[in-house]
């Protein structure tokens, strides 16, 4: 493993030497979005001063510049994911709209009246709502693989629901609220036993572990660049060549064609058939810049250093702030630690953080099925991300100390 400087990381983004509210920032709230080192802003600013162009359509100086560099990224996910082809690679907007390219698509080739689409009680809404509409379209009925109290799946209760009619198990790597790891490799297997492809929302996996969708034998896996220290406007759908090859495409327009008429339209290969219309040049550029920076970080480095502040900062909680429960306990967890503190809002502690210069989540984060189960209305959540430090935790732990104060 390569040796860990944390403040020779910090050193590369620019927006952590801000002051907010008069005190030096403390960002935990990676789990919405990561900052941005700054080679990968050097990487968009450079995309607009030297190649601005449309990519995949001209033959000209520019857009072969721009169209080469937005290649690179492809390949450099293709390797980073390790997808055994280049084109089992799509560039979306993000996870949200990787998930809705699959319901769709996919629903539309394989799903009819009847079938069951499986997900998990700890999913974000982007992995429930796409699949409700979809059942709402074809009446196939939505299933949820039910977890206890700690944030852990009952796989006894997956396996019971996984049958013949199973038609998708769509379900997330890691939980954004609880932080909870999924044994996803095992989870695909039992599916894969059914004839059930899986999907893998790794939108809170990408940045935090390191994963190869061919050993896992995922049949799609989706993330978000802007997680993963790259920018907003870019995400991944990986597919499988031979699902993506028997689903139609999401939508029509440019790049997604071979031939047009009036009487019938012929569509591209793979990846383009899935990629319609004017993709977000500068972001999937510099999303290439993005994975340079986990890559030479070390996502094991990465891993064992957020994984020690993960079990500092939860013994930390737990020793110094009376009445703090956490939500959120499954032995295998990642980066997010959500939390409430008797007699208090998670609202107000995080408006009284941030009066800190202290920035947390709060609220449902998006997933209101696992508020619900919980029985909460939301929670506060500090999300750890590579470049946060010991000395972040105790500012989290004296900002709560002095903001639970004020509140009791
Ligand atoms: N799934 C999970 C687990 C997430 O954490 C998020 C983002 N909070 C999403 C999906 C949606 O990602 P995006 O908004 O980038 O599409």
């Amino acid at each position: 493993m390569k040796a860990f400087d944390v403040q020779q990381v910090r050193d590369q983004f620019p927006i952590l030497r801000q002051e907010v509210n008069n005190r030096p920032l403390v960002y935990l709230d990676n789990g919405a979005t990561t900052q941005k080192p700054q080679a990968v802003i050097d990487a968009a600013t450079h995309y607009y001063t030297n190649m601005n162009s449309n990519v995949h359509r001209g033959v000209h100086h520019l857009s072969q510049l721009a169209t080469d560099a937005f290649e690179v990224t492809r390949r450099k996910l293709q390797s980073f994911i390790h997808a055994e082809h280049e084109h089992e690679v799509i560039f979306t907007k993000g996870t949200t709209e990787s998930i809705n390219l699959v319901a769709q698509s996919y629903g539309k080739a394989f799903v009819k009246a009847g079938d069951e689409i499986l997900v998990s009680a700890m999913e974000h809404h982007a992995n429930i709502v796409p699949w409700q509409m979809l059942c709402e379209e074809t009446g196939a009925v939505l299933r949820v693989i039910p977890m206890d109290e700690r944030g852990v799946l009952d796989q006894d209760a997956y396996q019971a629901l996984l049958s013949p009619k199973t038609k998708m198990v769509a379900v997330t790597y890691v939980s954004n609220v609880l932080g909870t790891i999924n044994p996803i490799a095992d989870m695909i297997s039992a599916a894969h036993a059914v004839g059930a492809p899986v999907l893998v929302d790794a939108a809170q996996s990408i940045q935090h572990l390191s994963l190869d969708v061919q050993a896992l034998d995922a049949d799609f896996l989706v993330f978000s660049g802007h997680k993963m220290y790259g920018p907003t406007g870019v995400g991944v759908l990986y597919g499988k060549e031979r699902w993506l090859d028997a689903m139609p495409p999401y939508q029509g327009g440019g790049d997604m064609i071979k031939t047009v008429t009036f009487e019938k339209t012929t569509y591209n290969a793979l990846p383009f058939k899935f990629e319609a219309g004017t993709p977000h040049i500068e972001a999937g550029i510099s999303l290439a810049t993005a994975i340079d920076f986990i890559e030479k970080t070390g996502l094991d480095v990465i891993q064992a250093h957020e994984e020690a502040l993960l079990a500092y900062a939860e013994q930390r909680l737990l020793d110094n702030i009376a009445g703090l429960q956490l939500i959120g306990t499954a032995p295998h967890k990642s980066s997010a630690i959500s939390f409430l503190v008797e007699g208090t809002h998670p609202y107000d502690i995080g408006v009284l953080l941030d009066k800190q210069g202290i920035a947390v989540r709060t609220g449902h984060h998006c997933a209101q099925p696992v508020m619900d189960q919980f029985g909460i209305p939301g929670t506060a959540r500090a999300s750890l991300a590579v470049y946060n430090t010991p000395e972040d935790v105790d500012a989290l732990v004296s900002g709560l100390e002095r903001a639970v104060t004020m509140l009791r």
